[in-house]
């Protein structure tokens, strides 16, 4: 399996969940078989008990399970069936932990957030990835990752460290990160220093952005001068950085990501030719 994680920087809200469904659908389209799973930092076990006025509406998934939004736009882009534990939330992750504590499993060692915490998020990780989606019952081959929140956050971070320790329990050909941030535009003036600290944390945590995909609020692209420059400061090429801009709907994010060539870099980067791919549909 492959995984692409994708992590956010600056603000919430920005696109994540939209840019992380969006590459999913492309890679669907050259004949993988995708998968996601929703990390939400929070320490409610499932969304059933938030107020809907603060997040969203509750998305409720066929087995029952009670979501993040986001779970529904995973459905729908990727035609897929995904069940409660394709949506992994700090509150699930420690009742496991203090449930295999409580029936000894730990064997009397001190439990700690690393390695119990951070192990039970990489084995949920790997054990969800692998479960089928669709009517086929066969294993996905790509399974995107969305962290909630942003990165550097109090919250997010012992996913971040999960995270980090799972790209070698994988291996670099098998763990990609897209990380999203804000552009703000002051009077036609496209801003990178948000977009240069934010991958700095990122970096500094041990996850290597490989996609910068950068969100800019209002119809203007990425200029070409915006893109070169945070290719020169946050250490990655220009093919690597791609502009969001806002779009009339957001079935248009696949296209603009497509475009600047989100698909070559992941068939390159995640060799993907070594899945036996069926036939492509692009
Ligand atoms: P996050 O996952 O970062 O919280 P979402 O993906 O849920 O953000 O997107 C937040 C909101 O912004 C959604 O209502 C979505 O429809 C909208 N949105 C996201 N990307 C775009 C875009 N490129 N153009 C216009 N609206 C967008």
């Amino acid at each position: 399996t492959k995984y692409i994680l994708v992590s956010g920087g600056v603000v919430s809200g920005i696109g994540k969940g939209v840019i992380a469904s969006s590459t999913g659908l492309l890679l669907r389209m050259t004949g993988l078989k995708v998968t996601a799973i929703k990390i939400d930092p929070y320490m409610n076990i499932d969304a059933g008990t938030m107020n809907p006025l603060e997040h969203g509406e509750v998305y409720v998934l066929n087995d029952g399970g009670e979501v993040d939004l986001d779970l529904g736009n995973y459905e729908r882009y990727l035609n897929v069936t995904l069940s409660r534990d394709n949506n992994i939330t700090t509150g699930k992750i420690y009742r496991e932990v203090i449930e295999n504590e409580r029936r000894g499993d730990y064997l009397g060692k001190t439990v700690q957030i690393v390695p119990h915490v951070t192990n039970a998020i990489q084995d949920w990780v790997e054990r969800v990835a692998k479960k089928p989606v669709d009517e086929t019952g066969e294993q996905p081959d790509v399974c995107i990752i969305e962290l909630g929140g942003t990165v550097g956050d109090i919250e997010s971070a012992p996913f971040i460290e999960a995270m980090r320790q799972f790209q070698f329990r994988v291996g670099h050909d098998n763990f990609a990160q897209i990380h999203v941030s804000l552009i703000p535009d002051m009077h036609g003036e496209q801003k990178t220093k948000p977009t240069q600290t934010t991958v700095g944390v990122s970096r500094g945590l041990g996850l290597l952005p490989d996609i910068v995909a950068c969100r800019l609020l209002g119809s203007d692209p990425l200029f070409p001068s915006t893109k070169a420059k945070i290719s020169m400061f946050c250490h990655v090429s220009e093919a690597q950085v791609i502009g969001v801009h806002d779009v009339s709907s957001v079935y248009h994010v696949p296209l603009l990501l497509e475009a600047q060539g989100i698909v070559e870099y992941f068939q390159k980067r995640l060799n993907l030719s070594s899945l036996n791919i069926a036939k492509p549909m692009l």
